[in-house]
């Protein structure tokens, strides 16, 4: 295995709100990453019932080979892959907080359980993945929901930013530097909050992650307030009713190409 694909053993687990899981990992490759904010992995869970067991390939280059070599295993022994932020990278240690969410998925089940010892593995963090974010802009907008909420505290703290991160209730807020938060328990909705914000003059770069169709809307709003669309980076984090291995929608198709096509 090289440092693209490897396993990782929590050392670590704690319960940071009700709802967020923090678990700490060491293995193979870590000390050696490099490190940058808003970084992605992926990490592969035993499927149920099974051990984990991956596939028989080298993990090399951009990776495409032992990705065919995953997608060809039978799927009952496949690994189950799911997206994740690296919310920090110390000392070799791998920081990743899970949001346990209501509708359980094999990942929420899997961080409900976790164990120091229990081994998942990784792919990636790989640089391909790297966010063209332009921080130094005039202004910025930082909206999301708490699974945008690792990804926003490896961003912070951004003096200038304005930063509206909608989470369940009062119990779930973080101690982040310069967070509006907004509670759904109260009404309070990103959708809403992006909708009356007056944005300052200048060149802006807004960043929005979450439930996919929620930011959707939230990018139609900031376009329709004048927000040119190649200023603004827009990811679908989940998707309401659908899980991560469930076909892209012609919605989700609409985004890849808005994505493409903003640069
Ligand atoms: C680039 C990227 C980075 C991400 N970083 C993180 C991160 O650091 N931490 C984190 O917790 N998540 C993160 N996510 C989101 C995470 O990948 C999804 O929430 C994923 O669906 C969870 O997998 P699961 O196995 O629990 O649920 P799935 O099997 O994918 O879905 C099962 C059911 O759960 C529902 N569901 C999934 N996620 C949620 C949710 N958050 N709230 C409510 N219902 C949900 C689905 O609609 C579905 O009905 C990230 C996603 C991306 C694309």
């Amino acid at each position: 295995m090289t440092d693209l694909v490897a396993l990782v053993t929590v050392v670590s687990v704690a319960r940071l709100t009700p709802r967020m899981t923090r678990v700490t990992f060491t293995g193979e490759g870590l000390s050696a990453l490099e490190r940058w904010p808003d970084q992605q992995l992926k990490l592969l869970f035993p499927p149920p019932g099974r051990d984990l067991v991956l596939p028989d390939a080298p993990a090399e280059g951009d990776g495409m080979s032992w990705y065919l070599a995953y997608q060809a295993m039978p799927a009952e022994d496949r690994p189950i892959m799911r997206s994740f932020t690296v919310r920090a990278l110390t000392d070799g240690h791998l920081v990743v907080d899970f949001v346990r969410h209501d509708h359980g998925g094999p990942a929420t089940r899997w961080a409900l359980a976790a164990r120091p010892g229990d081994t998942l593995a990784r792919y990636g963090p790989a640089e391909i993945y790297k966010q063209d974010l332009r921080l130094d802009a005039d202004w910025v907008l930082l909206a999301g929901d708490e699974t945008a909420l690792p990804a926003v505290g490896s961003l912070l703290p951004l003096p200038n930013a304005t930063v509206l991160v909608e989470v369940a209730d009062e119990a779930e807020e973080q101690d982040l530097p310069g967070v509006t938060w907004l509670h759904r328990s109260e009404g309070r909705r990103l959708t809403a909050a992006v909708a009356d914000l007056a944005l300052p003059a200048g060149d802006g770069f807004a960043w929005l992650a979450g439930e996919a169709a929620m930011v959707r809307t939230l990018r139609r709003t900031l376009v329709a307030k004048g927000v040119p669309k190649h200023a603004i980076n827009f990811t679908g984090y989940w998707r309401a009713r659908l899980s991560q291995d469930d076909a892209p929608t012609e919605a989700d198709m609409a985004d890849i190409q808005e994505r493409m096509a903003s640069g």
